[in-house]
């Protein structure tokens, strides 16, 4: 009997790199040169449409529908220049990725023709029906329709053959069904808030903008060996496997030399990203074996994340070509790290002004200590949400495991950051000084600043690292948009309450620089409570922050629970990001996809354990008992001595396959039983019920796969999918 597994192991090991020429041109030549941005609308637009659709992109100007006619005739036209024959629109709907129904250019004419056609209906609406995208209850059957909508903000671009134009997917009422359409209100409702607090410093006419720079983590294994593991195809994730005995321990794969296999796939995802207009820029080997990270230059928020989704989706076609398969899933592997995708997060202006830097001049720190102490508020009053924004049942492996942030919200300020606003805590008086810096406002200046980059907290979920917070907790399959839509729209409703308690403070005779630095003041000492600047990787952590009254629920359905708080429908509300129906609905489909993910999971479980696993098991007993046997009629009554290993193997054997038999029908009864009850307790009732039968045959099969002659087991093993590249 040949074994599938070996032979695919052998393939996998013998195959050479694809080398991908590197293109003769220099990057800059060829970068974004299938994005229809302003450089190609220099081309196909007159320069007064140019106008109305840099207004619209930079103000949030609604675009004129005959406005629209002339881009929609601009894009055609650049689009069937570059080959395009279709088009779509290209929008993110609660399942996570991306969605887009192709449609032709080509339309009937006359008797026997056909022309291209394209119009400004078509270029800002469409009708995708929305009944087979999750909507939490939204859509009545009888409105099935959805609109997407244009997004002028996030420019079209061209993959193969189509036209793809980013939008916005709502409801036949106007509720959203997607990740975009709050995204977009957040910001504008973040510039809105900002812009009030800066008039205080002469800058109220400045438009913001917040700021997105991820940070991709991913695997990649071997497609032979990938398409051996149903576990890996169904569920993006190992069920089952034994540790391998070297995995990351030697810390000998971080920043290591780049495996030619990959270094080629990485060139050419890098060629095509830039052809996107993807501004990627880092490359390297992240900790665990076999996984890497691919990071931009930061950009707007709202492209930013179109970026992202774009290169997840290019990341998949590009490996499959290089014969792997990549993975984005949190934790891909029990036993090595997990991949995460860091979000940076910013606000700053369109003129360059970045709000979470420390600047020079007195004002300017001011400035830095207003948005630090609001973003510290609004994360603190808000973490149970901000936690909620990023949990899914793939990222809850990864939060609380002990390589990323722990299933608690809490900020890291580093040294300088956290001194300045003792400093500020402790200044009571204000010393007048000569010119325009009219203030000492006791603390320091804070040009080291800098230096925080190097004064890291890797275990800190939102981290200040200069000019910016890193929120680590973010999984590597999420869409950017639920984290980024939470930071902005709390941050905005906290800025909001700052200016009118500093209105107040002026109203009552403090001068403006006074009540600022009071009301600056006042807002830090509120919230005190979320900086940690110490391991969040400990138990002494998780102790104090419940002390704190920190949320620390780690349970994903129920943590769910804060998108519907009467706090956080209230935050939503009046930044007019999402209502509280929109709220309930999503938290909907939040607790079905929870649970139809572990019901995948525990149902291709039980699939590997009875079809595949079980019986190798059962084989392999079958080969030691006739051993025993043989030992019988060999030794006769001595026989006892001889097969001591094979008799105590034979043992452990049967009760493991006993007890993995047992568990798969608990599986069976659980997930039929929990197919008859509510969104909500079905799924409190996955993570509770089910997910620890599925440690419990993970537990007992690892086992086994320790038992089991190598040349039986029949799935790829850890050192084998970790190792060959
Ligand atoms: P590290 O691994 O040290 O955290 P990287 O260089 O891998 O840093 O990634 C940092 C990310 O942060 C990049 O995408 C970078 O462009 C982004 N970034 C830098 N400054 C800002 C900022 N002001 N706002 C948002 N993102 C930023
Ligand atoms: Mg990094």
């Amino acid at each position: 009997m040949t074994n599938g597994r070996l032979d695919a192991v052998e393939i996998a090991c013998r195959k050479e790199p694809l080398v991908v020429e590197p293109p003769s041109k220099a990057t800059s030549d060829y970068f974004g040169c299938k994005v229809f941005n302003r450089s190609a609308m220099r081309k196909y637009l007159s320069s007064d449409t140019r106008r109305m659709v840099y207004e619209s992109i930079e103000q949030g100007v609604t675009l004129d529908k005959s406005v629209a006619e002339y881009v929609a005739a601009g894009m055609k036209q650049w689009a069937m220049e570059m080959g395009a024959t279709h088009y779509t629109h290209w929008f993110q709907p609660l399942t996570g990725g991306t969605a887009e129904k192709h449609d032709s250019f080509a339309e009937p004419y006359g008797h026997d023709g056909s022309l291209e056609s394209f119009s400004g209906k078509l270029l800002c609406q469409q009708e995708p029906d929305a009944s087979s995208f999750p909507n939490g209850g939204l859509r009545n059957t009888f409105e099935a329709r959805g609109y997407t909508a244009w997004d002028p903000s996030s420019p079209a671009f061209i993959l193969d053959d189509c036209l793809c134009i980013p939008t916005v997917f709502i409801s036949y009422n106007g509720e959203a069904l997607d990740y975009k359409t709050p995204l977009l209100k957040s910001i504008s409702a973040v510039s809105k808030a900002t812009k009030d607090v800066l008039s205080y410093f002469g800058l109220g006419d400045e438009m913001v903008q917040s700021y997105l720079g991820w940070e991709q983590e991913y695997f990649l294994v071997d497609r032979d060996l990938f398409s051996m593991r149903q576990d890996l195809m169904m569920t993006g994730r190992t069920l089952q496997g034994h540790n391998s005995s070297k995995n990351q321990q030697l810390d000998d794969h971080y920043f290591g030399a780049i495996p030619s296999r990959v270094f080629e796939f990485m060139k050419e995802l890098e060629f095509e990203a830039y052809k996107l207009g993807i501004p990627v820029k880092t490359r390297h080997n992240e900790v665990a074996p076999n996984q890497f990270e691919i990071a931009p230059v930061y950009e707007e928020a709202n492209l930013a994340v179109d970026h992202n989704l774009l290169l997840m989706s290019l990341m998949k076609d590009v490996a499959e070509k290089h014969g792997f398969e990549v993975l984005l899933h949190e934790k891909p592997y029990d036993g090595v790290n997990g991949s995460g995708k860091h979000c940076n997060w910013s606000l700053g202006t369109l003129s360059g002004i970045g709000l979470l830097s420390p600047g020079k001049t007195t004002e300017e720190n001011l400035r830095f200590l207003v948005f630090m102490s609001n973003i510290l508020k609004a994360v603190y009053d808000n973490n149970a949400l901000l936690k909620a924004s990023i949990m899914t049942a793939s990222n809850a492996h990864r939060l609380g495991a002990n390589e990323a942030p722990p299933a608690i919200i809490s900020s890291f300020l580093g040294k300088t950051v956290s001194e300045a606003f003792t400093e500020l805590l402790n200044s009571k008086d204000m010393v007048k000084i000569k010119g325009k810096k009219i203030y000492s406002l006791g603390i320091p200046q804070i040009p080291e600043l800098l230096v925080d980059n190097t004064d890291r907290n890797r275990t800190s979920p939102f981290a200040f690292t200069g000019n910016r917070f890193e929120f680590r907790a973010v999984g590597s399959s999420a869409n950017c948009s639920a984290p980024i839509t939470v930071l902005n729209t709390i941050v905005a409703s906290q800025l909001i309450k700052f200016k009118k308690n500093v209105d107040k403070r002026i109203e009552k005779g403090e001068d403006t620089m006074t009540a600022i630095l009071n009301e600056t003041r006042e807002t830090y000492k509120a919230c005190q409570k979320i900086c940690f600047d110490g391991n969040g990787y400990s138990e002494e952590w998780k102790k104090e922050a419940e002390k704190r009254k920190l949320d620390c629920e780690s349970s994903a359905p129920i943590t769910f629970d804060a998108f519907t708080s009467k706090r956080s429908i209230d935050v939503f509300k009046e930044s007019n990001v999402l209502t509280e129906v929109e709220l309930k609905a999503r938290n909907e489909v939040f607790w079905e996809t929870y649970s139809k993910k572990i019901e995948i999971e525990a149902r291709t479980l039980r699939d590997m354990a009875l079809n595949h696993l079980l019986p190798v098991a059962v084989s392999y007993k079958s080969n030691l008992l006739d051993i025993i046997w043989k030992a019988k009629e060999v030794y006769g009554d001595d026989y006892k001595k001889y097969i001591e290993y094979e008799s105590s193997q034979v043992a452990e054997i049967s009760k493991k396959v006993c007890n993995v038999y047992e568990c798969c029908g608990r599986i069976d009864t659980e997930c039929d039983r929990l197919m008859k009850i509510g969104s909500r307790e079905q799924a409190v009732e996955f993570h509770d019920k089910v997910i620890p039968i599925m440690e419990k045959i993970r537990a007992e099969l690892d086992t086994l796969e320790m038992i089991i002659d190598d040349q039986m087991w029949p799935m790829p093993k850890y050192r084998e999918l970790l190792f060959i590249s």
